[in-house]
């Protein structure tokens, strides 16, 4: 008898997790061999990073151990990987060498400090477990001053967060009696808030409303920490006395060296089958892969979906086939115990609706949602 096709996944994330349950719910042991490759010993849920600065969330809540998320009819291979050998389909991790039938590459993005010279040591963020805790206590001793809010890029994972920071941070200084005491900048790379422009009017008007200042097309260069001042690279500069700046992201270096034709590691993908040219056996989900899309973990469920379907066809459990249209979906914090939902794909543009307490609610109960639900693959 031939053997069961070994399905490896690299990256023990939001995209990795939930496409390893599900494909583990589509393909029986007898079907598939799955295994998952990360170097996390827990699962955080990077959407706190909106309440943990803020004291909002009790950060022991935050994150839950992989093993409590996997299913354990997966094997869970945690070590470092160190490269793709796309000619002998094999993985390299620190201790292993890994044979592959098919591979799913979901190893999101880093944080690349070292592109924007004076940023280690002086700028701050929200984009981890450990730098979120870091600004708890920041702002917990917070007194007053100019906090400049900005991103080094546009296309981070969580495209809005600046925009969310910024109005909770306005929500959060009025609670502590601080507003009077503090100003608020919002730095943002393009010529507008926003990437996307259904949204433009709404963002601009709920941070205006909030007294946040805006100042666009800052396209971030250096920090001079001696001075505490941020410079852009058409020449402006802003003083702080706190900066809370989204590093840039990239993706991770071994992709660099796998040959798979990237941009800025980043892999080059279909968009509709998100297999790398010349590569049917590879897929690409999550940050990691290189999409017309913003990068959002709504994303990388729904690319999930796709390619856990792709495989198990191909590997004769399902008999049609489909293909991934670009699904985002994002609820938003709009400050004040509201928020707000916009879905779109490559073929529909965003709706934009009213900021609604709802929406609010939806995006607060996202995280119980996450760890039982969707990191589990059940949706
Ligand atoms: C503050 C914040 C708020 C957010 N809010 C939302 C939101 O409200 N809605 C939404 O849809 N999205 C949100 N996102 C975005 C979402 O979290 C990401 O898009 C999502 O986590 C991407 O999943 P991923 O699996 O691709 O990457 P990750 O979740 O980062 O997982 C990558 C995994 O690969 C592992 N890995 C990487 N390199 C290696 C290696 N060499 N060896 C071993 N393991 C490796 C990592 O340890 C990690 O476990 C938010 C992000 C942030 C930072």
């Amino acid at each position: 008898m031939e053997r069961a096709p070994r399905i490896i996944i690299l990256g023990d994330g939001t995209a990795g997790l939930n496409l390893a349950n599900k494909l583990r719910k589509l393909l029986s042991v007898d079907d598939a061999f799955i295994t998952i490759v990360g170097n996390s010993h827990r699962h955080y849920y990077k959407g706190d990073g909106f309440l943990i600065p803020f004291g909002y969330k009790k950060p022991s809540e935050s994150y839950k151990p992989i093993d409590f998320l996997l299913s354990p009819k997966i094997e869970h291979v945690r070590d470092e990987i160190t490269g793709i050998r796309i000619k002998d389909r094999t993985v390299l991790t620190r201790k292993k060498t890994l044979n592959y039938d098919f591979l799913v590459i979901a190893t999101g993005a880093r944080l690349a400090y070292d592109k924007v010279p004076g940023y280690l040591g002086e700028a701050k963020h929200f984009y981890d477990f450990e730098h979120s805790m870091e600004l708890r206590g920041i702002l917990d001793q917070f007194k007053g001053g100019t906090i400049v809010v900005g991103t080094c890029q546009a296309n981070v994972p969580c495209a809005p967060s600046v925009f969310e920071f910024s109005i909770l941070l306005d929500q959060y200084l009025r609670e502590k009696g601080l507003r009077d005491k503090a100003s608020i900048k919002y730095i943002y790379p393009q010529e507008k808030v926003f990437p996307i422009d259904e949204m433009v009017p709404v963002m601009e008007k709920l941070l205006r409303d909030s007294e946040i200042e805006i100042e666009t097309g800052f396209e971030v260069d250096s920090i001079i920490q001696k001075n505490h001042e941020i410079h852009s690279k058409s020449g402006k500069s802003i003083n702080y006395d706190l900066l809370v700046l989204v590093p840039p992201h990239m993706g991770q270096n071994f992709i660099a060296e796998s040959g798979l034709e990237n941009v800025d590691n980043f892999v080059t993908v279909d968009k509709n089958k998100l297999t790398p040219p010349e590569h049917d056996e590879i897929f690409v989900i999550g940050d990691a892969a290189n999409l017309p899309i913003p990068k959002a973990g709504s994303a990388a469920w729904m690319q999930a979906e796709y390619v856990a379907k792709e495989i198990s066809r191909r590997v004769g459990k399902i008999m049609v086939g489909s293909e991934y249209e670009g699904d985002v979906g994002c609820t938003l914090y709009t400050g004040n115990g509201t928020g707000l939902t916009i879905y779109f794909n490559y073929s529909k543009r965003p709706k934009v609706s009213k900021p609604r307490r709802f929406d609010y609610l939806l995006k607060k109960m996202e995280s119980d949602a996450y760890f039982s639900v969707i990191a589990r693959g059940m949706i």
